[in-house]
Order: structure tokens, then C-alpha cells, then sequence
């Protein structure tokens, strides 16, 4: 996918501290504050300094996000970063950047051991993670003190309390799925998706607006009135709800890089069509795109241009 050069993506960053805020209110645990994929489309670096006081680090997919978007330079904050299969960075890699390796499996737990490893166990997912067998072998390896699983039910994170037990770990489970299970914040929560509600507007102006005369379009389309904007599926759009001066109104067909829009009397060259944000949130975006909010996130901040309101 590439940018359009017409779309604007507003990222409020006060809205994203008062997100963290409210989960730190919420669960009154440690924060990873999860920044992977470029901040889910919103700016890793940019998300990760806003939120720095707010969170005890932050969790990426691999390191080179983190030292890409210069984490620990710039907060001063660990990052934990899975360690994928294959071919990885070294220990002296993970040390340079300030962040943590997370293992799943032995023989990555001893080969990272200097970088202070944290364990990812198995609990249902099976991916990159230890089996049950596995777990005191790698803690050995890795002189490892924190472990993790990638939960999505409260019995992934009661799980992995019970597959550790007495092993005096420091543990944690919960992203945004499990927010509202006390049982499952544990030492900490790694929320990503629920620090990203709500917090930016994309939009493109009007490039054309028209009384339709029949029907238009690639499929024909019957709208008494229609625009255009210059942004279509390879910028990562989708046909669906959109809104236009205050108005729901909807994205009727979508080219390769624009957009044909429904429009009513009075709209006009210029105004701005908001794609995502206003009223229109993620979720809606996420069921008339039938996919998930963490898609629509990434989709739409990579959709244009980005700017930060502090
Ligand atoms: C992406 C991710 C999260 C955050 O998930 P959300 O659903 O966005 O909160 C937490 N933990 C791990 C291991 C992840 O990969």
C-alpha cells in the first residue's frame, strides 16, 4: 500500500494519553505500551514518546522496529521484542537498543541469555512459544526472571499463572481482548489496540462533486448527486461509511486511487470527506469492511500524510 498524497491522517495524542490513562486507572498494573507495526499505522516513535511516562516500556513484533523508530534513545524505556524464528539479532543487538528478547524457545533463550530474556509460553496459540515441558529448561538457559503469553481468553492468562507456578516470575497476558478481566492482568497488561481507539481523523477533500447525469461509475451507481477523492484501494481503502459536512453518507465504489462518494445538494469541491474518526469509528469501519479493528488501524494510518496534535 502507498500513502495518497490527498489524505490527511490526524493523530491526537492527547486522546492516546488519556487512553493509556484510563487503562492504567483501569487495571492498576505496569503498561507495556504496544507500538509494533509502525504504532498500528499512527508513528511508533511519536505514539512511544507521548505515552513514555505513562508505560513501564513498550512491546514490539521484532527489533528492528524498535531501533528503526530509536525507542531507547528517545524514552529511555525497555522494549520487548519477540525474537522470531531463524536467523535474529544477537545479544549484544538487543543490548545496544535497550530491549528484551522474548524467547520461545531453548535454544533462543540460552543464545540470548546476556540480553536478559523474557519467556513467551504456549497456552493455546502455538506460536512462537514454549510447550509446557519446555518452560524450566529455557528459564534455566536464559536465567530468565518475566515470562508472557499471547492471551485472548482469561484462561490463557490462568494458564500460564499455573504452567509457572513458584517459579517466582514476573507475568503478564492481557492486550486489549482481555482489558476487562481482573483475573487476567496479572504484573502487567500489553495493550495495543485499545490505546489506538479513537485517536485519529483521516480525511481527503472533495476533488470533484457533480449532480449525476444517470447512471455512473464503474458499475453504473444511481446517486443524484456524486464526488470524487483521490484516494482508492491501493492506498488501503475500502467502500463503506464515510462522513461528509457532519452528514453519514457512504464510499459507493472504489478505484485504484480514488473514490466515488454520495453526495447531497450542497456539497462541494473541497469539503472534507472523513474516512475514519468524527462519529465513524474502528469497529463500525471493521464490520462494514468485515475485518478486524486492529486492520482498519493499520490500514488507515498509512493512508496518507500524518500529522500530530499534541
Ligand atoms: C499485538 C500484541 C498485543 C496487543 O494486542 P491488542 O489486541 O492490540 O491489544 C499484545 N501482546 C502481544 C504478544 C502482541 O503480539
Amino acid at each position: 500500500m502507498q500513502p495518497s498524497s490527498a489524505v490527511t491522517v490526524e493523530v491526537d495524542l492527547g486522546r492516546l494519553r488519556r487512553n493509556v490513562e484510563e487503562i492504567a486507572r483501569l487495571t492498576g498494573v505496569e503498561i507495556y505500551g504496544v507500538v509494533k507495526a509502525d504504532g498500528y499505522g499512527f508513528g511508533a516513535q511519536r505514539v512511544a514518546e507521548a505515552i513514555k511516562d505513562l508505560v513501564q516500556g513498550y512491546y514490539c513484533f521484532n527489533l528492528q522496529e524498535a531501533a528503526a523508530a530509536e525507542l531507547w534513545k528517545r524514552t529511555g524505556k525497555p522494549t520487548l521484542a519477540m525474537a522470531p524464528p531463524g536467523e535474529g539479532p544477537s545479544a549484544e543487538d538487543y543490548l545496544e537498543h535497550g530491549a528484551r528478547p522474548g524467547v520461545g524457545t531453548v535454544q533462543h533463550a540460552a543464545l540470548l541469555r546476556k540480553a536478559h530474556p523474557i519467556l513467551s509460553v504456549d497456552t493455546g496459540m502455538q506460536r512462537f512459544a514454549v510447550t509446557e515441558k519446555e518452560i524450566d529448561a529455557a528459564l534455566k538457559a536464559g536465567e530468565i526472571d518475566e515470562a508472557f503469553t499471547h492471551g485472548t481468553r482469561v484462561e490463557h492468562a490462568l494458564t500460564l499463572r499455573r504452567m509457572t507456578e513458584g517459579r517466582r516470575l514476573k507475568l503478564h497476558a492481557a492486550g486489549t481482548a482481555l482489558l476487562e478481566e481482573p483475573a487476567a492482568w496479572l504484573d502487567a497488561v500489553r495493550p495495543g489496540l485499545a490505546m489506538y481507539r479513537g485517536i485519529a481523523r483521516v480525511s481527503a477533500p472533495l476533488a470533484e462533486a457533480r449532480d449525476s447525469a444517470g447512471p455512473a461509475g464503474y458499475t453504473g451507481f444511481l446517486s443524484p448527486r456524486h464526488g470524487v477523492i483521490l484516494c482508492g484501494y491501493s492506498n488501503g481503502l475500502r467502500a463503506g461509511p464515510c462522513v461528509v459536512n457532519g452528514r453519514r453518507t457512504r464510499i459507493l465504489e472504489v478505484g485504484m486511487q480514488s473514490a466515488f462518494i454520495e453526495l447531497q445538494a450542497g456539497d462541494r469541491v473541497g469539503d472534507r470527506v472523513t474516512l475514519l474518526g468524527e462519529d465513524l469509528g474502528e469497529s463500525e469501519l471493521a464490520s462494514a469492511w468485515n475485518c478486524g479493528a486492529h486492520e482498519v488501524c493499520v490500514r488507515m494510518g498509512a493512508m496518507g500524510r500524518r500529522v500530530y496534535l499534541e
